[in-house]
């Protein structure tokens, strides 16, 4: 019997599904892509034919303009070549996707990257069990295990009202984090008006128009550093310690990633107040996952391969690691 998957070859510049002639997140440009969701390290601009969510599609267009794709809803059955093909939430961020492949009476799941915890800015993770689990693993080690989003949010809403001549400062990745911040603060009873880095301000726009309600959010441009005093701003981290932040009152440094885990990563970006919130699965989740769907076989990318690899083997369950390359996660 032949191996399990071997309809899909794991390349260099992505996954390519073969009897559909079509490729996942590749990055290079290709005739037929399938785009799990906008982060830059998935979707590429420059292919010819793009199928993704509606909110991906759009989140695209943003990001490089116009693009010659075909929008499939979530749970929507469509065949290209010899291949059932649908795509399903995968809680990442607005619009994200696992793909779910079925050819010859084997179902395939390609994650993309995804989490377990609730999000306020996207529709559930949905569990679909599977032949083979591609997954995403960028905080596959044992030492990564997120704390409750809600009580990381508590501590921004405590240190923002300690002093009210201060602002807090939030790091946050443009597309997905910065908006997921926002509504978490709102699900804490944050009503007040944040402010926004206007980088970040076309996505928070595209956000809104896709129905996610951000509340009353306002442009540092223009604004006094009397006017932000006591108020939280949200940049994205490359803004952090630029010229720019000397426009705002006495900022006290946060940052908003699952690496802040990690007390060095925050010390490099002069982080006073790291909050561990990631848009990524942690350790247990990516074991629940596994543990979960009871894939017979688990192929690995994007991160950490080797632990998660070695977790599988010691609970019979075949895995491998696949090589690709361009995936980063560093700001998530
Ligand atoms: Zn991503
Ligand atoms: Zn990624």
């Amino acid at each position: 019997m032949a191996r399990l998957g071997s309809w899909i070859k794991a390349q260099p510049e992505g996954i390519y599904v073969e009897p559909a002639d079509a490729w996942i997140d590749p990055s290079q440009p290709k005739a037929r892509a399938w785009v799990t969701h906008g982060h830059a390290d998935h979707a590429r601009g420059g292919h010819t034919a793009v199928l993704a969510t509606p909110e991906t599609l759009a989140i695209m267009a943003t990001r490089y303009g116009p693009q010659s794709g075909q929008p499939v809803a979530y749970d929507e059955t469509i065949r290209v070549g010899e291949v059932d093909v649908r795509f399903v939430p995968a809680g990442h961020v607005l619009g994200s996707a696992q793909i779910v492949m079925e050819h010859k009476g084997e179902r395939v799941v390609v994650s993309g990257d995804y989490k377990r915890r609730p999000d306020p800015t996207c529709p559930p993770f949905v569990p679909v069990p599977c032949d083979v689990f591609v997954t995403e693993a960028t905080f596959g080690l044992p030492v990564f295990r997120h704390p409750d989003t809600g009580s990381e949010i508590d501590r921004l809403l405590h240190r923002l009202h300690a002093d009210p001549s201060r602002c807090v400062l939030v790091g946050a990745y443009a597309l997905g984090k910065a908006q997921r911040i926002i509504t978490e603060l709102r699900a804490r009873g944050h009503h007040e008006p944040i402010y926004f880095h206007g980088a970040i301000e076309r996505l928070n726009q595209l956000y809104q128009e896709l129905g996610v309600d951000l509340g009353e959010l306002r442009h540092t441009g223009g604004a006094s550093k009397a006017e932000m005093a006591g108020h939280v701003v949200i940049a994205p981290p490359s803004a952090l310690n630029d010229r720019w932040s000397r426009r705002l009152p006495d900022p006290v440094t946060a940052m908003a990633s699952g690496w802040m885990r990690i007390r060095q990563r925050a010390r490099q970006r002069n982080v006073e107040l790291p909050l561990i919130i990631s848009d990524h699965a942690d350790w247990d989740e990516l074991t629940m996952t596994i543990r979960e769907l009871a894939p017979s076989e688990v192929w690995i990318t994007h991160g950490r391969e080797e632990a998660l690899k070695h977790w599988c083997m010691t609970h019979q369950i075949k895995a491998c690691e696949l090589n690709l390359v361009g995936y980063e996660d560093e700001d998530d």
